[in-house]
């Protein structure tokens, strides 16, 4: 499919291609085996560019490409994985092995850090279905055709809504309320489509989502995000699929309408904008003049490494890409085998940064996106001769709280905003009290908490 000839069509593979998938057939039966059992559990889909264009077989297991979407043993525990072997192997059938795996998704924390039911706004009392609105000029809007992606990142924080039944998803259909509330609500500038892919929905079904935006009584939104992997994942959405001449039509309306159209792209790996299809689809989106502005987050095993992101902004820069923000990544799925420290992500954040020039510094990170709001960790300091985490803000729940250096206790275990203790004796962070005010007021009439996972990230 190297694409010399005929057009390039997407093949998905899903964990039942993981037996006869001919690039896997230089691997050990139980190391198939083993991915197999663990994509009983965690979700898994390649499809034909993953594995054809962007891995090197050549350099399995530590590709990054194949960290990056095929399952490994040890995202699950030892104790689970044997669990889940042991219900394959039981011949007790397809309803038992579905019974294991929920339990052992159940204990992968699949919704994390109880964000969603304080983020959904509410129009006439009712929630705005598919809507979060957590920081005053963005909106967040998740279409219920984009709630997949063309692969999956084996680290994903949504993936419990991949695997899950529908009522994890957050989606919103067609109906469009979410126009009704940004009428009403003119200090969003931003809307964020996000997912999901939302570039897995066909052309004309995005383009029911979009073009109510660019009618004049929606000009107070001024840009247009999309968060995608799809430049990873299947960079032909920009150049060959069927429908792709409709999606760049209706992506220059966006920028003739005076909007600002910025692609949110998820990169995790210098290697992902190394083939020749990722780059001709970045010159595409560019020449008709979307800003393609970069986001991943730090994961072990696949960019754990100041070398991989000093390369990975050096290349985007080259590119005309714009790096914004460097994640942490949070606390679900087989984060035990993801995670890194916060001080580590520092000192990654901090080598990579300082190896380019000021055009490759203009991520912002590392950034955790939090309950309270994103919080970068923006050094330690050394005070009254003790070492303390120094954070901020970069987004609150409350805009006041940005900018404002608070302290943590240096704690060189500590992987999240809730692993760490307010500095020099404080009880609370400065934020905590006004937090709890905003949680307790907002939406009282917000029915039940639903999926929480839903935070952008590609996406
Ligand atoms: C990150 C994020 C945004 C966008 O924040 P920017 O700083 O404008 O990029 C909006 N809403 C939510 C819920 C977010 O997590
Ligand atoms: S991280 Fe983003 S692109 Fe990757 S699987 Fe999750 S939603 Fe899809």
């Amino acid at each position: 499919m190297v694409s010399t000839s005929g057009t390039p069509r997407l093949r998905p593979y899903t964990f039942r291609d993981l037996a006869t998938l001919p690039q896997l057939g230089g691997l050990p039966v139980e190391s198939r085996r083993a991915m197999e059992v663990v994509a009983h559990v965690l979700p898994f889909r390649a499809n034909n560019y993953v594995v054809e264009e962007l891995i090197d077989w050549g350099r399995i297991p530590d590709d990054p490409v194949f960290r990056l979407t095929f399952p490994q043993p040890e995202m699950l525990a030892p104790e689970q994985f044997s669990r889940m072997a042991a219900a394959l192997a039981s011949g007790l059938g397809d309803a038992h092995v579905r019974a294991v795996a929920d339990e052992i998704r159940q204990e992968l924390n699949p919704h994390p850090a109880g964000q969603l039911q304080h983020n959904v706004p509410t129009l006439d009392g009712k929630p705005v279905e598919g809507v979060q609105h957590k920081y005053r000029e963005t909106c967040l809007v998740f279409p219920s055709a984009g709630q997949t992606c063309h692969a999956y990142c084996s680290f994903c924080f949504r993936w419990a809504q991949f695997v899950g039944s529908r009522d994890l998803k957050l989606a919103t259909d067609e109906s469009l309320r979410y126009c009704d509330y940004l009428r009403r609500r003119h200090e969003v500038t931003d809307v964020l489509f996000t997912g999901g892919d939302p570039m897995v929905m066909r052309a004309d079904v995005f383009a029911r989502y979009l073009e109510p935006l660019l009618a004049d009584d929606l000009r107070h939104v001024q840009t247009i995000r999309i968060g995608t992997k799809a430049l990873t994942y299947w960079p032909y959405r920009f150049l060959s699929d069927d429908d792709t001449d409709a999606l760049m039509r209706l992506f220059e309306r966006i920028v003739a309408s005076g909007k600002h159209l910025a692609i949110m792209a998820h990169f995790n790996h210098w290697k992902e904008l190394s083939t020749p299809a990722v780059r001709q689809a970045i010159g595409r989106l560019k020449s008709l003049g979307a800003v393609i502005r970069t986001q991943s987050p730090l994961v072990r095993h696949i960019n754990d490494d100041a070398d991989v992101w000093a390369r990975m902004w050096k290349e985007q820069v080259r590119l005309g890409c714009v790096p914004y923000y460097m994640f942490i990544s949070r606390d679900t799925g087989a984060q035990h085998y993801f995670k890194v420290p916060l001080y580590r992500a520092l000192e990654i954040y901090t080598d990579a940064m300082t190896s380019g020039s000021g055009l490759a510094r203009s991520a912002r990170g590392p950034v955790m996106s939090a309950l309270p709001g994103k919080i970068a960790l923006d050094g330690v300091a050394d005070i009254g001769g003790k070492p303390v985490f120094s954070l901020s803000f970069l987004q609150g729940r409350d805009p006041d709280w940005c900018k404002r250096p608070f302290f943590a206790e240096f704690d060189p275990n500590a992987c999240w905003l809730t692993d760490l203790r307010p500095a020099f004796g404080d009880t609370e962070f400065f934020f905590e009290r006004e937090l709890a005010a905003i949680l307790s007021q907002r939406h009282p009439e917000t029915p039940r908490p639903v999926a929480t996972q839903l935070e952008p990230l590609a996406a």
